[in-house]
């Protein structure tokens, strides 16, 4: 049987390879490091997370992400099931050790007698006799390959920033201080309900904070000028420049905390730090993608109660983006409307996101085994969270909004995706619910529907 081509090995590329060989299908895998490098990889590994440790949200019953995590399960994602193994504690989130999630990645692909592993760029559009071909070169694909898509589309791929948020050891935060606790006691996968380490700060310390964050020097943006930020990921001095009182309801809410020192004076605002490798020597500032110079970084952050003498492992950095306008130029299987033998997976589709890339990369692998084989598959139902994001991806989205400039931008998944479902007013007993108990009650049955209508997609398309 001739083999599906998969260009590049991240997140969609992996899963994509994997879910065209469990249908029998060979796979010829192409990944350009360690002879060609990007700005955010730093080693030659299969499917490296390249900044925050987590899969965030693993409760399916209240989050989309969860259920999303729950969908892959079902369809034996390789990433979720690495993911699973070599998770490391996190409150209500599924946060992983980067290495060891890498590795198990990549020996599970490399053992895979139907993947062969090629290194080296593909710096042109595949040949005219590759003619299944799946692109998950991910945000930051090579200029060459970006420029002969450009061509080939006819349309401007955009841009906008993404950041990392920096990293800290352990040992350097000062825990006379800071203390451990998950938002609201939260126990999630491998965690206890004390995951986090909090820094606290008072409405002084607060306001100082957010003014050395203004008055802060700022990375230049000139080659990135124009460009949209993603609303999920700002950067804090962005974030601060919105308003004084934004990163406070923001990424330092201080909801759900008590400070374990001074229990009953409540923090004005809180910074929270998560465990981002196995051995739990390194933590990273949750939310704290930033776009300010090192210098500025290292002051700024050491303003931070508890970080006074904080050793930074990895300081905050800034990247671009790179995505099609999907809902234009892709078909409802992922396909380019214009050349059906390339089809694409992962952010570049313009989903958002370790594990959005993932699962678009496993419905495209499913994608081109299936039309190998001569099989019929269809879409997963967008009420499940799956066909949820590929809805958006593929057409779900209007083009532009007061036929403005086209409004199509990066997704993580989120029940605001779904088709709407009639909220309940009563509970079990038949009290009436409040505004909160109803929304939770509405996501319950969001994720109640998806998991009916995945079980019955399953059944009938994967046997
Ligand atoms: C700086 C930065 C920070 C991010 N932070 C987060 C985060 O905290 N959480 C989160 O969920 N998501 C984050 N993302 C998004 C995250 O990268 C993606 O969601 C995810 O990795 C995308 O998966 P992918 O498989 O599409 O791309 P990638 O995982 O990037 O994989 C693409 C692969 O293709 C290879 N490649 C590129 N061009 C070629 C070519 N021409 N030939 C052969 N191989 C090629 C690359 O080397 C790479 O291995 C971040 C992205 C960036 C850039």
């Amino acid at each position: 049987m001739r083999e599906v081509h998969v260009i590049g090995g991240g997140l969609a590329g992996c899963e994509a390879a994997w879910q065209a060989t469990r249908a029998g299908v060979p796979v010829i895998l192409h990944e350009m490091r360690p002879m060609r490098a990007t700005a955010a990889h730093r080693t030659e590994r299969l499917a490296e997370l390249v900044c925050s440790n987590s899969f965030r949200s693993d409760d399916a019953e209240h989050n989309a992400v969860g259920v999303i995590h729950r969908e892959m399960r079902a369809l034996g994602s390789l990433v979720m099931a690495s993911a699973d193994s070599h998770q490391v504690p996190a409150g209500g989130a599924l946060a992983v050790d980067r290495d060891g999630f890498a590795a198990a990645v990549q020996s599970a692909i490399l053992a895979e007698p139907l993947i062969t592993v090629e290194r080296g760029e593909v710096d042109a559009l595949p040949p005219a006799d590759w003619d299944n071909v799946i692109i998950a070169t991910g945000p930051l694909t090579s200029e060459a390959l970006a420029a002969a898509i450009r061509r080939l589309t006819g349309e401007t791929a955009l841009a906008f920033f993404d950041a990392i948020a920096p990293i800290v050891h352990r040992d350097s935060i000062n825990m006379d201080v800071a203390w451990r606790q998950s938002r609201y006691d939260k126990v999630g996968p491998g965690g206890d309900g004390a995951d986090y380490v909090n820094c606290p700060m008072d409405r002084a310390t607060y306001q100082a904070f957010v003014d050395a964050l203004l008055a802060a020097e700022k990375t230049e943006f000139k080659e990135f000028e124009g460009t949209p930020y993603f609303d999920g990921c700002l950067p804090i001095e962005v974030m601060a420049e919105r308003g004084p009182e934004t990163l406070r309801h923001g990424p330092m809410k201080p909801v759900g905390l008590t400070d374990a020192h001074r229990p009953t004076q409540k923090p004005y605002a809180v910074v929270q730090l998560r465990q981002d490798n196995a051995l739990g020597t390194l933590f990273n500032m949750v939310g704290f993608q930033t776009k300010l110079k090192y210098g500025e970084q290292a002051k700024i952050f050491r303003m931070i109660p508890g970080l006074e003498n904080a050793e930074f492992a990895r300081l905050g950095g800034l990247h671009r983006n790179t995505y099609l306008n999907s809902p234009r130029l892709l078909d409802d299987r992922l396909r380019l409307k214009a050349e059906p033998r390339l089809r694409f997976a992962g952010q570049i589709t313009g989903c958002e996101g370790y594990v959005e890339s993932a699962a678009i990369g496993l419905l495209a692998g499913r994608f081109a085994a299936a039309e190998r084989l001569g099989l019929a598959l269809t879409a997963p139902p967008p009420t499940t969270a799956m066909g949820a994001l590929l809805n958006h991806i593929t057409g779900g989205h209007i083009e532009s909004i007061d036929a403005g400039p086209r409004s199509f931008q990066p997704m993580n998944v989120n029940f605001g995706l779904f088709p709407p479902i009639d909220e309940p007013r009563v509970d079990a007993e038949g009290k009436k619910m409040r505004g909160p108990e109803r929304g939770m009650a509405r996501k319950r049955l969001l994720s109640a529907r998806a998991g009916v209508d995945m079980a019955a997609w399953i059944a009938t398309n994967c046997a």
